[in-house]
């Protein structure tokens, strides 16, 4: 890295990797010249909040985590423009308008690109996909007046547009490929509590099916569906909610790509200076329990700030510690911590699950078959559970005697989990020496 400070970073991206960034970096170097480079708002906003701007329980000015002039306080210079080419040897920033811009370090914080399924009948108006503002704005336009969605993706994306279109009475038939609810990720206990709050809050789901066609009327508007198990559904407005892929539209010769940006455990590319972060970067080692692509807002935040640790001087790898995320699905609240897959994976690991007779309460442990069956992950369904309490278990490898004893202190609701400590305890029984 060049020293002296000051010197130019350039951040490509205001979203949360590319913001922490910038903001840990103004923390560690008052005396560096930053400049944001932004395509969508001058502003950075919550994309996991967007949902509730079309429900309505959020106004736009609620997802804004800072002031509006926080780059101006920060003293980081907003370029509000789309990068469009890097040049590594003059260390030039090209940008779809106006001058190129130099920078010593730069960091591609890029996000992802919502993927498209492989069918016909994309192009006609009332579809879309799901990713940034300007599709919550397409979605309330395509979505008024209508009585019909249909949303293809059985994963979190998908079901939150079930639940927008829900909150206007929108009949929804949601797509799901496989025979449960997001089933690479969730085990068929965990789904079949989130196929109740789809029965409870009547969303037709399909299991084993996908779009096969879209089709248009006269007009090009969508007026159907037809399925990969032969079913045509009308509707006036379908959703593709199949997944992300990092965006690598901003290219360099030389930059090494996988599916994302290949990144060391420092987060830097094979270019000099050049850094990728958040969706868009691929880790070429990742750890044991690590992903190469992490997809997560808490994620995309830890890694936008080792960047800034790095760039500023004080080198370090990225550490994200136990795997965390969490998400809500109409009702049911979702929490997984560690190693949670959806199939065992592996000799000398297995899990228990545990479920309330009213299926609205569910949870998983993770731990190893050997005595004192060390606490490997947890999922948890309707219950919230304190980050910290969780995140120490999974760090100290606590064992699953001390994980159960001690369950109700890891619990939001004391109440709850005192009441019904002797069941959960029951479950897990013949693990208990
Ligand atoms: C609907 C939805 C719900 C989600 N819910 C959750 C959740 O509940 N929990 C969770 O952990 N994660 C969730 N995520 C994922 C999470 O939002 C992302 O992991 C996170 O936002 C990625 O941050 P990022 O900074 O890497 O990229 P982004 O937030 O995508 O930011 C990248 C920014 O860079 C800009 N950009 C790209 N290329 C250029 C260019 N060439 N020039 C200039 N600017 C450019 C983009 O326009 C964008 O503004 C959700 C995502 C979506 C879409």
């Amino acid at each position: 890295m060049p020293t002296p400070f000051p010197f130019r970073v350039l951040i490509v991206g205001n979203g949360v990797a590319g913001s922490s960034c910038a903001l840990e970096l103004r923390r560690l170097r008052p005396d560096a010249h930053i400049t944001l480079v932004a395509d969508e708002t001058p502003h950075h906003y919550s994309r996991p909040a967007l949902m509730y701007l079309y429900t309505g329980q959020l106004r736009p000015a609620d997802i804004k985590p800072h002031a509006d002039d926080l780059w101006t306080q920060q003293r980081i210079e907003l370029v509000q423009n789309r990068a469009v080419g890097l040049d590594p040897t003059a260390r030039l920033l090209h940008l779809a308008d106006g001058p190129a811009l130099p920078y010593d370090a730069l960091l591609l914080a890029t996000g992802s690109v919502s993927r498209r399924p492989a069918c016909p009948g994309q192009d006609l108006t009332g579809v879309q996909t799901f990713y940034n503002l300007t599709d919550v704005v397409q979605m309330q336009q395509l979505t008024q007046g209508i009585s019909r969605g249909v949303v293809a993706g059985g994963g979190l994306v998908g079901i939150e547009l079930a639940e927008m279109l829900h909150s206007r009475r929108i009949a929804t038939t949601l797509l799901i490929r496989d025979g449960h609810y997001w089933a690479g990720v969730l085990p068929p206990a965990e789904a079949a509590l989130v196929a109740q709050q789809l029965v409870e809050n009547k969303i037709d789901a399909h299991y084993h099916s996908e779009i096969a066609e879209i089709l248009g009327d006269a007009n090009g508007r969508v007026r159907a569906v037809r399925t990969t198990a032969g079913t045509e559904l009308a509707c006036q407005w379908v959703g593709l909610a199949v997944g992300v892929q990092p965006n690598l539209s901003l290219t360099a010769p030389g930059l090494a790509t996988d599916q994302g940006y290949l990144v060391d455990n420092r987060l830097q590319t094979n270019l000099p200076g050049v850094f990728a972060a958040g969706d868009c970067a691929q880790l070429r080692t990742p750890g044991a329990g690590q992903v190469a692509i992490e997809q997560l807002w808490y994620t995309g935040r830890a890694q936008g700030q080792t960047v800034a640790h790095t760039i500023a001087g004080q080198a370090s790898d990225y550490q994200r510690g136990p795997w965390f995320n969490s998400a809500k699905f109409f009702h049911l609240e979702y929490q997984t911590y560690g190693q949670a897959p959806a199939a065992p994976d592996g000799a000398g690991r297995t899990s228990a699950f545990w479920q309330h007779a009213t299926g609205r309460h569910g949870l998983r442990l993770y731990f190893e078959t050997d005595v004192p069956h060390k606490l490997l992950g947890v999922n948890a369904l309707g219950l919230r559970l304190r980050h910290d309490i969780c995140d120490a278990w999974l760090r100290a490898a606590a064992p699953l005697a001390q994980v159960l004893a001690e369950w109700p202190r890891a619990a939001f609701d004391p109440e709850f989990a005192r009441q019904h400590h002797a069941a959960l305890r029951a479950s897990f029984a013949v693990w208990l020496d």
